[in-house]
């Protein structure tokens, strides 16, 4: 049994994840976020992300008010949000942004995310950067003391090191560390952090899987030379560029999550496309090497 099946033998999220970072850019009515919701469970994505600060503190109210529109629709998924960034806005003033992982700053945005999301339960909290400031054992206690209350059933990290995510495991189970990787954005593989989900077997969640959409419209040398490179690999393989970049991703064996960003079902198709193809490893380091510049050593 893998320390995932273990420690969270109750969390199983969907091999792609559908990310709620731009709803509020989508422009949609409720009507059309309920049909949303149900397209991509119909692609068999059935777990949401979010965090307490999406779309100016907003984002999650969007969805949370398609969930009471149609409230069957809870029960055919998993939550997750983040929280832990204070984040100036025009209703939190606030001097600068800042962390705070205090007991009553993480309370406080579960209880908020809980009445935005209308739900009575939270599947997955992460907490969204590394607060320099974080006691772990304090923020155990204060994980310990909501899950108690059912408010929350998991909880993991997200942007933090391997060294950081180390110091919060050991003092509570953490499921995921969710971080950043995509072709365009390489650190991962080398930073420790895909070294120690598959270490531990706890599957990392993957943000901006197309670079947060610079992998089609970026223009700088590094995003160039990707695309060139992807475009070439991708018609061999009778493909997209985005399917390609999940199958990319995919291809690793930490068995990473991909998170999608598109607001378009078209979008979240390709990639859930990308679990039928598999890379062989010399596209993977050709891709590899147009991310990096360079062949490898
Ligand atoms: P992404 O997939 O890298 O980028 C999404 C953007 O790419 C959207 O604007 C999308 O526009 C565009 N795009 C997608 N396919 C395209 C295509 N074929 N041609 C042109 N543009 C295309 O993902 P992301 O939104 O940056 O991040 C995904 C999720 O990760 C977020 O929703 C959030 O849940 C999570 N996230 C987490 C963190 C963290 O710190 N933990 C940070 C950032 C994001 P369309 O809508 O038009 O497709």
């Amino acid at each position: 049994m893998t320390a995932q099946t273990a420690q969270h033998p109750n969390l199983a999220l969907s091999p792609i994840v559908a990310g709620l970072w731009r709803i509020a850019d989508w422009n949609l009515d409720v009507a059309q976020r309920v049909r949303w919701i149900e397209e991509a469970l119909a692609l068999g994505i059935h777990t949401f992300d979010h965090a307490d600060i999406y779309g100016d503190y907003r984002a999650e109210a969007l969805f949370g008010e398609a969930l009471r529109a149609a409230p069957a629709l809870r029960g055919r998924m998993q939550l997750v949000t983040k929280c832990g960034i204070r984040l100036r806005s025009a209703q939190r003033p606030y001097r600068l942004n800042h962390y705070d992982t205090s007991a009553a700053y993480v309370r406080g945005q579960v209880e908020q995310s809980l009445r935005k999301l209308h739900t009575e339960q939270l599947d997955l909290v992460l907490i969204h950067r590394p607060d320099y400031l974080m006691d772990a054992a304090a923020l155990a206690d204060t994980f310990a003391a909501l899950t108690g209350e059912g408010k929350v059933a998991h909880w993991g990290v997200s942007n933090h090191t391997a060294s950081q995510f180390a110091l919060l495991h050991r003092h509570h189970p953490l499921a995921t560390n969710q971080v950043e990787l995509s072709p365009l954005h390489l650190d991962a593989l080398d930073d420790g952090t895909l070294d120690q989900a598959q270490q531990l077997g706890l599957r990392p969640m993957i943000w901006s899987p197309l670079g947060g959409g610079r992998l089609f419209c970026g223009d700088d040398p590094q995003a160039l030379r990707v695309r060139s490179e992807m475009a070439t690999i991708a018609a061999r393989l009778g493909t997209t560029i985005a399917t390609l970049a999940y199958a990319w991703i995919l291809r690793h064996p930490s068995r990473p999550h991909p998170i999608t960003g598109t607001g378009r079902i078209d979008g979240l198709r390709e990639a859930v496309a990308a679990l039928d193809l598999r890379l062989d490893a010399e596209d993977w380091y050709a891709i590899w090497t147009a991310g990096k510049g360079h062949p490898v050593p």
